[in-house]
C-alpha cells in the first residue's frame, strides 16, 4: 500500500558554518518535510532525517534507509554547500531510489536583507550543483526535480516520482503465479524469468490448474453468495440463468484464496490449459484486476507483472489502469484509430459506465460460454506500456495514447473495449511500435505517466523506449542501434 511507505530527507550541509546556522538549517529542513506532507501533493510522507555534516552520517544513514522495509527512497537538498566526497562512501552503496531536490528555502532575494550572512546561510545555487555532480560521477539514476519546494508543480513532480519509487519498491518484492504455460508457439510473451528476478526482482512460479481447481471444488455456498452480492453491487447482471456467472466467481475466489496464500499479486492462465475447468476465467480475472492483482492472458507473465506494478504506482487515482491488447484498426482516411480489447480480460477501472455482465461463447478453445464484463472505456490522455525480452537485457517501450469516445456502438462484440490514436499518429505509430519490437499485449494507463514509467526504467537499469509526439521511425531505429551498442557495452 502506498500508505506503507516513506521518503527520508536529507540535508547536506558541513562544520564551516558554526552551529548557529546548522541549527536553522535542521529547523528549515524539519519544516520543508512537514509542509510538504501537508500540501496534499504528495502520496507517501517525506520524513526529515538529518543535516548531514560528515562521511560517517551519509554512510549511516544510507544503511539505514537500504534495510528499512518502509523506506522506499532518498530526497536530498543542499540548503548550504556540502561538499560532496563526504558523500561518496555512502551514495555508493545506496540500493534505494534517490531524487535531489534543488530548490531554495526563500522564494525570492531580500533586496534590502540580504548580507553575507545570509550568503553564507543560502548556498543552494551552487550546494546543489557540487551535490549534482557526484551523482554524475558515479552514474547514479537519480531524478533531479528543481524549482521551489512550495510550488505546486514541483510538489507534484516530487509526488509523481515518489509513485514511481514506490512501484520500483513493489516490484522488488512481487510474486507472479502461472496457471500453465505461455500459449503455445508464441515468441513475444517469452523471456528470461531468472534475468527479470536479478533486474526487477520478481518471483515468477508455476501451479498447477488442477490445483486450482481442487480450491474451486473447496468453495462454499456462503462464499458464492457473498462474492455474487460484490457482483451485484459493482455490476448490471444478466436477466434469467445466472449459472456461468456463479462459476466466475467460484474460479475468483479460488484465485484469490491461492494469490494470497502465496503472497503474489499478479497471475497469467492460458486458454490452452483449463484442465477441469469449465470456463475461461473472464469475470473472475477482471474483477481480481479492479482490486489491484495484475493478470496476463495467454501465459503472458510479464504484462501482468507489469499491470500489477502499475496499478500499485497510481494507487488512488481513478483514471485507471488495465491489461490490454491491440485488437483491430480502423484506417478511415483522417480518422484512423486502434481498437483495443481482449477475449475477456479487460480491466473495469477504465470503463465509462458501469459495467454489464454477458455470458456468450468464446469462439476459441473447447469451453462452456464464459461470464464477462462488457463496457466502453472511456475518453482521456494515456499510455500503453510493454517489457519485451531482447535477449540479455529488457526493453520497456511505453506510446503516448490518446482514447477518444466510442466511434461505434459494435452491438454485436461481447467484450470490454475501448479505441484510441497512438502518438504521433496511428500509421505512423504503428510503424515505431513495431520497429521497437512492442508486443500486442499492453498495459494502458490512464493515471501513469511516460514519465514515470521512464523513471521506473531508469531507477530499474533497463532501456527504455519512448514514443511520443515527436518521434519518427528515421530517428527510432538510430536510437534503437544506439541504444543497442550502449546496453552491450554496459553488460561486460
Ligand atoms: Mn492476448
Amino acid at each position: 500500500m502506498m500508505k506503507d511507505y516513506e521518503f527520508w530527507f536529507v540535508v547536506g550541509s558541513q562544520f564551516l558554518y558554526g552551529s548557529e546556522v546548522l541549527d536553522t538549517v535542521a529547523k528549515r529542513g524539519a519544516e520543508i518535510a512537514e509542509k510538504l506532507n501537508q500540501s496534499g501533493n504528495l502520496p507517501c510522507n517525506v520524513v526529515y532525517k538529518v543535516t548531514a555534516k560528515t562521511n560517517q552520517e551519509i554512510t549511516e544513514l544510507v544503511r539505514q534507509a537500504n534495510f528499512d522495509a518502509r523506506c522506499a527512497g532518498i530526497i536530498t537538498w543542499c540548503h548550504t554547500f556540502s561538499p560532496s566526497k563526504m558523500w561518496i562512501n555512502g551514495l555508493a552503496s545506496l540500493q534505494k531510489p534517490y531524487c535531489h531536490l534543488a530548490t531554495q528555502y526563500n522564494r525570492e532575494i531580500p533586496n534590502e536583507e540580504i548580507d553575507m550572512d545570509f550568503m553564507n546561510l543560502n548556498q543552494s545555487a551552487h550546494g546543489d550543483r557540487e551535490h549534482g555532480f557526484i551523482a554524475a560521477r558515479l552514474r547514479m539514476p537519480r531524478k533531479v526535480v528543481a524549482g521551489y519546494w512550495q510550488e505546486e508543480s514541483v510538489q507534484k513532480r516530487l509526488g509523481e516520482w515518489m509513485r514511481a519509487a514506490v512501484g520500483v519498491a513493489f516490484s522488488k518484492n512481487l510474486s507472479v503465479m502461472r496457471f500453465g504455460d505461455n500459449m503455445r508457439e508464441v515468441a513475444v510473451t517469452e523471456g528470461d524469468k531468472v534475468e527479470v528476478q536479478i533486474k526487477l526482482g520478481w518471483q515468477v512460479n508455476t501451479w498447477p490448474v488442477g490445483t486450482l481447481v481442487e480450491y474451486m471444488d473447496a468453495v462454499t455456498d456462503a462464499e458464492l453468495e457473498a462474492q455474487m452480492d460484490i457482483y451485484r453491487n459493482a455490476y448490471t447482471l444478466p436477466q434469467g440463468d445466472l449459472t456461468a456467472v456463479y462459476y466466475q466467481a467460484r474460479e475468483e475466489i479460488a484465485m484469490k484464496k491461492m494469490l494470497d496464500e502465496q503472497n503474489c499479486k499478479a497471475f497469467s492462465n492460458t486458454f490452452q490449459d483449463l484442465y477441469g475447468m469449465q470456463q475461461l476465467p473472464g469475470l473472475a480475472s477482471q474483477h481480481l484486476m479492479s482490486l489491484g492483482y495484475g493478470y496476463g492472458g495467454e501465459g503472458d507473465w510479464k504484462v501482468a507483472a507489469m499491470t500489477a506494478i502499475m496499478k500499485a504506482m497510481s494507487e488512488g487515482m481513478h483514471g485507471g489502469t488495465a491489461f490490454m491488447e491491440d485488437y483491430t484498426y480502423h484506417l478511415a482516411k483522417g480518422n484512423e484509430f486502434s481498437l483495443g480489447a481482449h477475449m475477456l480480460e479487460v480491466c473495469p477501472s477504465i470503463a465509462q459506465d458501469k459495467p454489464r455482465i454477458e455470458v456468450h461463447p468464446l469462439g476459441i478453445g473447447d469451453r462452456e460460454a464464459p461470464a464477462r464484463l462488457v463496457f466502453e472505456g472511456h475518453a482521456g490522455a494515456a499510455i500503453v506500456v510493454s517489457l519485451v525480452d531482447m535477449g540479455g537485457r529488457l526493453r520497456l517501450i511505453c506510446q503516448d495514447i490518446e482514447c477518444i469516445p466510442a466511434a461505434m456502438d459494435m452491438p454485436n462484440l461481447p467484450v470490454a473495449r475501448v479505441m484510441w490514436k497512438p502518438a504521433p499518429d496511428l500509421a505512423t505509430g504503428i510503424e515505431c511500435w513495431v520497429t521497437a519490437g512492442g508486443a500486442h499485449h499492453t498495459v494502458l494507463s490512464y493515471d501513469v505517466t511516460a514519465e514515470q514509467m521512464r523513471q521506473w526504467a531508469n531507477m530499474m537499469q533497463i532501456e527504455y523506449v519512448h514514443i511520443g509526439a515527436d518521434t519518427t521511425p528515421e530517428k527510432l531505429e538510430e536510437e534503437l542501434f544506439l541504444k543497442d551498442i550502449a546496453w552491450k557495452l554496459r553488460a561486460l
